[in-house]
Order: structure tokens, then C-alpha cells, then sequence
């Protein structure tokens, strides 16, 4: 294992990869140029390969863009050198890859769980940026891989050429799991939905940077990995002239923006933190209509599920109230609830017995909070459910910019880093 990853040319590949992704990022849902990349580096290396509707159920998908971007990403895809034959089951926005790789030994079934999208944010393409300087940059306007997940789908990568030419040393069954979607929060319930963690017994994961900012360290006792919840609240009133009768009108903005008001007003939680934000609000028709129709996005998250679930009951109150107080109907409906989690201590015992193995990690960081939201949680909850264990790791590097900036990078000797981790994790699950 340590000539693999001492060697320089699993490197310059590993980092190939990474800028290959970063070169051509694409959000929730349109990851068409990693699906097919992914695919079909796989395929070569022996693996079955899983996509579309076999991994993804349509159903469980949120914030999907409309067809016209999903179709203009596909396309983007192609002509970036895409084989669409390693996107057909894609089309339409059922983007991700799961690839499966079976020992001649019988064991157990370990996964690991990359990310795979990119954000909706320009790349800073000032001179003095590496990825200018080094043309890595991203080719895809109003895109760019800003949280790093270009590096974990070129980890997963190396990782699974290196199960593929070491395949003798596996027993039962290795899976891995390229979600889309991460950032919106909805791939991984996606991937769920579809079963295809149902004979799990290990889920990995894990993150770069994610306040981890220092070359050679690792963190495995992860807290504070938000909960998270989001909805759409909608008020509906009546609509009258503004002038000739404003008596009869209901005004559906003024029960919205009493509610955003109280709403930012909820009491902090004396045991943990907590987060609250409306982004977005829409409603009115112009300036002499009573306007009976507003709504608001609202996002809550928190360090507990208690916590969140706090936050949500006050929310409810406050909605329910400000309807009251301009005789106004409304409708709340949840899209999104991701619940916080933590690693099994069985396997961060693991995780410590191999770390020790991997040359450029010397420190390991007793306990991280993430401060953020992962929807790795999801899948996580999935293979607890059935009795099985999961851990999510980060993997330190120092950054630039931080993560979701203009000009976020990282050191990509981290690649190897978290590769060999993964690697050497697996062998100390399977020789217990
Ligand atoms: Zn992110
Ligand atoms: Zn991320």
C-alpha cells in the first residue's frame, strides 16, 4: 500500500482527475461531465457499474433545474468529450454513479460516499490564482467547484483503481457511491430511496478543508453536523383596489413580513446553536392591488434534532400567528429535513488503527465541530437503521479562500492523503 501511494504517478493521476473535474463543474442534478467520467473510468477498471433510475428515485429529487438546463448540461457534457453512452441513463437529471467491485472471499459490504456537484458561483480568475496560472480553472460560466467535491470525486476515483489492481485482498463486497447533489441536500435521500444501501454494513465518507485547515491532520470525532430544515411557507389572502376598497383586501405581504420579522426574533437555545434565515420571498402584482398572495422560504438548522425541532415548533407558532393577525390562510410544507449526526465509536477506534499507516497524516484532531449540514447524515441513518455503522471523516488541508468563496482551493496533496486513509481503513475493518 505505501509504494501505491508513494508513487508519483498515482499522484499526478490523482491530481489529473481533480482538475479534469474542476475544469468542468456542474451543479445539483446536471453533473453529466463527472457521471460519464466517473462511468466510464470505472467501467474500465472492472466494475459494475449502477445509474439513472437504478440509483436515483425522480420522485425525491428537489430543485431540480428545468429541462432546458438539463438538457443544455448534457449536451455541455458531450461536447466536452462525454461517450454518451456513459450518460444515457442520466438524461433528465438522474446524475450519480454507483460502482460495484466483489472479492473471490466472502466478507462484509463497506461503501464509500463521494459528492460529486459543483456550485452556481464564478471562479475568481485573477492571474495570481493557481488554477489560472496552472489552467485548471473552470470552463463552465457561472459554475465552479467552490466546496471541493472535485476532490473527493478523484479520490473515489483513485480509490477504486486501487481496489481494482489490489482485488485479491477483497472480501465480500465494495461499493462506491458518487452522489449528486450534495449542496441541495436532496441526492443522498435519492440514492436512499433506491436501496442501494440496504446491504451496507460500513459507510464512509467524508469531507476536505470543512474547518479543518491544517496539511497532515484528520478529524474523526466530527460534531456539530447541523440539522437542518427547510420549507415553504405561502399565505393567501384577498385581493381588492388599494384605494377604492382596502378594507376588504387581505394582505398576504404583510402577514408574510410579520412572520420573517418574529421569525429572526425566536430565542437562542442555552444548549447549542442554532441558525435561522429566510432567503427569499416573493408575492404582490404592483402597486394598487391588496396583494393576496406571498411566499417566503425559511431554513432552520441546529445543533440537535431537539434543538432544530425547537426552532421548527416556534416557527409553526409564529406562521399560525401572523396568519391569525391578518385573516389570512397559509399552507407550510417541509422540503427538506436532514437530521444531525455522529461517527460510531467502533469506527473511529478503526480509523485511528489506520491512520497510522498512512505516511503524510501525523496528526489527528481529537474532536471537530463542522458548523454545516451534510446530507451523508441520510445515508448514514439508513445503515444504522439495519445494524450496520458509518463514520464521516475530514480530511485537513490549508485552503484558499474559504469554502463556497470566488477563490476556494486547496492543497491537493491531500488527495493522497485521504486515498490512502480510505484504503488503509479498509484493511483494518476487514482483518479484525
Ligand atoms: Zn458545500
Ligand atoms: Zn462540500
Amino acid at each position: 500500500m505505501k509504494n501505491y501511494f508513494e508513487d508519483e504517478g498515482n499522484y499526478e493521476l490523482v491530481k489529473m482527475w481533480r482538475r479534469d473535474f474542476h475544469r468542468h463543474p456542474q451543479s445539483s442534478w446536471s453533473e453529466f461531465y463527472s457521471t460519464g467520467k466517473i462511468a466510464m473510468e470505472l467501467e474500465a477498471l472492472g466494475y459494475k457499474i449502477y445509474q439513472g433510475e437504478d440509483v436515483i428515485d425522480p420522485e425525491r429529487r428537489l430543485f431540480l433545474p428545468d429541462r432546458e438546463i438539463l438538457d443544455y448540461n448534457y449536451n455541455l457534457a458531450i461536447e466536452n468529450g462525454i461517450d454518451e453512452r456513459y450518460i444515457i441513463k442520466s438524461k433528465g437529471g438522474l446524475t450519480g454513479v454507483v460502482g460495484v467491485i466483489e472479492g473471490d472471499i466472502p466478507g462484509p459490504t463497506i461503501a464509500y460516499r463521494f459528492d460529486i456537484d459543483a456550485l452556481e458561483i464564478n471562479e475568481d480568475l485573477s492571474e495570481d490564482r493557481k488554477a489560472v496560472r496552472e489552467e485548471y480553472y473552470s470552463k463552465f460560466e457561472g459554475y465552479s467547484h467552490a466546496c471541493g467535491h472535485d476532490a473527493h470525486t478523484a479520490i473515489g476515483l483513485l480509490l477504486g483503481k486501487y481496489f481494482s489492481e489490489n482485488r485479491k485482498k477483497i472480501k465480500g463486497k465494495i461499493k462506491l457511491i458518487f452522489q449528486p447533489d450534495e449542496e441541495k441536500l436532496s441526492g443522498a435521500e435519492a440514492m436512499v430511496a433506491k436501496g442501494i444501501l440496504e446491504d451496507v454494513d460500513f459507510l464512509i465518507g467524508g469531507h476536505i478543508g470543512a474547518n479543518l485547515f491544517e496539511l497532515g491532520s484528520i478529524a474523526f470525532d466530527v460534531e456539530n453536523i447541523l440539522a437542518v430544515t427547510r420549507g415553504e411557507v405561502e399565505y393567501y389572502g384577498v385581493a381588492t383596489h388599494s384605494t377604492g376598497r382596502p378594507e376588504q383586501g387581505k394582505n398576504a405581504i404583510l402577514g408574510a413580513c410579520a412572520a420573517i420579522t418574529h421569525l429572526n426574533a425566536i430565542a437562542r437555545h442555552g444548549k447549542g446553536s442554532t441558525r435561522i434565515n429566510v432567503g427569499k420571498i416573493l408575492g404582490g402584482t404592483g402597486y394598487n392591488t391588496i396583494p393576496d398572495y406571498c411566499k417566503f422560504y425559511l431554513e432552520t438548522r441546529a445543533e440537535t434534532k431537539e434543538i432544530n425541532r425547537y426552532l421548527q415548533n416556534r416557527a409553526e407558532d409564529i406562521i399560525y400567528g401572523a396568519a391569525k393577525m391578518y385573516d389570512l390562510k397559509f399552507n407550510y410544507k417541509i422540503v427538506t429535513n436532514v437530521e444531525g449526526g455522529e461517527n460510531d465509536e467502533y469506527l473511529i477506534e478503526k480509523g485511528i488503527e489506520a491512520v497510522k499507516e498512512v505516511k503524510g497524516i501525523k496528526n489527528i484532531k481529537s474532536k471537530l465541530k463542522m458548523n454545516a449540514s451534510e446530507d451523508f447524515v441520510i445515508m448514514a441513518n439508513d445503515v444504522k437503521k439495519r445494524g450496520g455503522k458509518s463514520i464521516y471523516v475530514v480530511h485537513g488541508t490549508n485552503v484558499d479562500g474559504g469554502h463556497h468563496s470566488t477563490t476556494f482551493d486547496f492543497d491537493e496533496k491531500v488527495l493522497i492523503n485521504a486515498t490512502w486513509f480510505y484504503a488503509s481503513m479498509y484493511d483494518s475493518l476487514i482483518n479484525n
